[in-house]
């Protein structure tokens, strides 16, 4: 990904949306295939001034949408859930190009769309009663924040915009969407989408760089920031988003445990571990990074997971027969190789995968480790990236603690068949999601987010809905 200037507008149909109109710019991002490492499209960067005119335009739409009821907005999303649905194989089209998955996957994430705008749009937010009696009626309810700004990264590019989106508008805010520079495409392309059912400026989609999320963050006409990327991005989130007292929600990393009891058949667990840790290329906040497999079975374990990664094909994801795509950009790419690099110098045993095969991809193979220490980068770190290591433990209380003893909290999972001391296992991790027999997929339905430095507060169920609002309380007494 780069930046230019260019004199004449940016060629290629991508543009921002902002107040209901497409906008170009000077201005261009080139975005990459990381199939091939090659520039295959450009689409506008956002100005300082573009985004002065979608904060406008949001603040602008905000009290005719505030003031709708819950039943409307759910109705005018519903049009926007079946219009992405209608739209998702192009859409697919254009998110294999960019982000690298595979085109199964890439219709997966889409596939997800609207079902998560529906469920988000179907859930109550009710207020309550705290007292009522002769002195005083009390109630708390809960009004919309007003504009709220949505920053995205790379991996789920539209699934998460989308989640941020639906909570925002449902909720009766308006709000400007920008995702990662990246990917910035098919995030585009639902901005149009919307456009063609939304009201003008409820939902604006600039795309633009890192200065673009900086400047957002510290913009004094956005209300709340819901962040969704690393770490080191959220602190500094937080920092601007003190400017004006911004609510703020953050999903960052994580480094998810998986711990396997000593009850189960390695080779039946395999795969949904497999599946858990390599989806989307290792690019998941919530994958498993970090397995932890008794004594007992610790080779079986290593093998099963072998077998499978060696039978996976990786290519450009575009192309059906591939199992998985590439790392989606150079930076990653870079990461991941030195923490493979840092692993093999550790002396650690690569049980599959490890090669790094030439070309202009970001390709790398499914490699699972063994024989690591815990103080490795690979464990220690937030890999993000096709490589699993598997960790032996003999006591399940030191597998715990190990599991814990990290700045990350975002999600685990415990692998057994007795699934009431899994449950208790389990409910010992230090994270946001802790579940047995099947690592975190977050839905609209469940709280999600992370504990420790994996994120602040959490999105999706009624729990999320209301962090995009103002508590707010009403008190009725019937004489002064
Ligand atoms: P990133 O933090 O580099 O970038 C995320 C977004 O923030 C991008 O749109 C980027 O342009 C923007 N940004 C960069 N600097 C900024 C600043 N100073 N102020 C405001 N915005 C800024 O993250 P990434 O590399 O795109 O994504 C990978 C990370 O995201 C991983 O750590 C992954 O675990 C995490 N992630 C978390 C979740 C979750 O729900 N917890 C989901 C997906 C990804």
């Amino acid at each position: 990904m780069t930046t230019e200037s260019a004199s004449a507008a940016v060629p290629g149909d991508f543009t921002h949306t902002i107040d209901g109109h497409a906008v170009g710019g000077d201005a261009a991002i080139d975005v990459v295939n990381p199939a091939t490492g090659a520039v295959f499209a450009r689409c506008p960067d956002a100005s300082e001034a573009d985004l002065d005119t979608a904060v406008a335009a949001a603040r602008r739409a905000f009290p005719e949408w505030a003031a709708r009821s819950f039943e409307d907005r759910r109705a005018v999303l519903g049009r926007f859930a079946r219009a992405m649905g209608e739209s998702a194989e192009a859409l697919a089209g254009i998110l294999v190009k960019e982000q690298g998955k595979t085109l199964a996957e890439c219709r997966k994430e889409l596939a997800f769309v609207p079902r998560q705008i529906e469920r988000l749009a179907s859930i109550e937010v009710a207020g309550e009663v705290l007292r009522e009696d002769a002195s005083r009626r009390v109630e708390l309810r809960y009004r919309p924040l007003g504009v709220i700004g949505i920053i995205t990264p790379w991996n789920v590019p539209v699934g998460i915009a989308v989640g941020r989106i639906a909570q925002a508008l449902y909720t009766g805010n308006t709000a400007i969407q920008k995702p990662s520079p990246y990917t910035p495409l098919a995030t585009l392309k639902m901005g149009e989408i919307a456009a063609s059912v939304l009201p003008a400026g409820v939902l604006n989609v600039i795309a633009g760089g890192d200065a673009l999320g900086g400047w957002m963050t510290a913009h004094p006409g956005i209300d709340k920031i819901s962040f969704t990327g690393s770490v080191a991005t959220g602190k500094k989130v937080v920092e601007a988003a003190a400017s004006n007292l911004k609510r703020v929600t953050l999903e960052l990393g994580g480094n998810d445990p998986a711990i396997v009891l000593d009850d189960v058949d390695p080779d039946a667990v395999a795969e949904p571990i497999y599946r858990a840790a390599f989806a989307n290329c290792g690019q998941i906040c919530t994958a498993i990074k970090r397995l932890y497999v008794p004594e007992s079975m610790y080779e079986r374990m290593c093998e099963a997971l072998a077998r499978i990664a060696r039978s996976v094909t990786i290519g450009d994801g575009a192309d059906e027969s591939v199992g998985m795509g590439p790392i989606q950009n150079r930076a990653q790419y870079e990461r991941v190789k030195g923490i493979l690099e840092d692993t093999r110098r550790r002396g650690a045993r690569i049980v599959a995968g490890g090669r790094v095969p030439e070309g202009g991809g970001y390709f790398m193979e499914p490699t699972i480790v063994a024989d690591i220490a815990d103080d490795a980068r690979l464990v220690v770190e937030e890999p993000f990236g096709p490589i699993l290591p598997v960790l032996k433990y003999s006591d399940v209380d030191d597998a715990v603690r190990r599991a814990n003893d990290t700045r990350y909290g975002l999600s685990g999972s415990v692998w057994t068949r007795d699934v009431e001391r899994g449950a208790e296992v389990a409910a010992r991790l230090e994270v946001g999601t802790a579940s047995v027999n099947r690592h975190t997929i977050p839905d609209a339905t469940t709280p999600f987010g992370g504990a420790k430095e994996s994120g602040l507060g959490r999105e999706y169920a009624a729990l999320g809905l209301k962090s995009y609002m103002e508590a707010q309380v009403v008190s009725v007494s019937p004489t002064a």
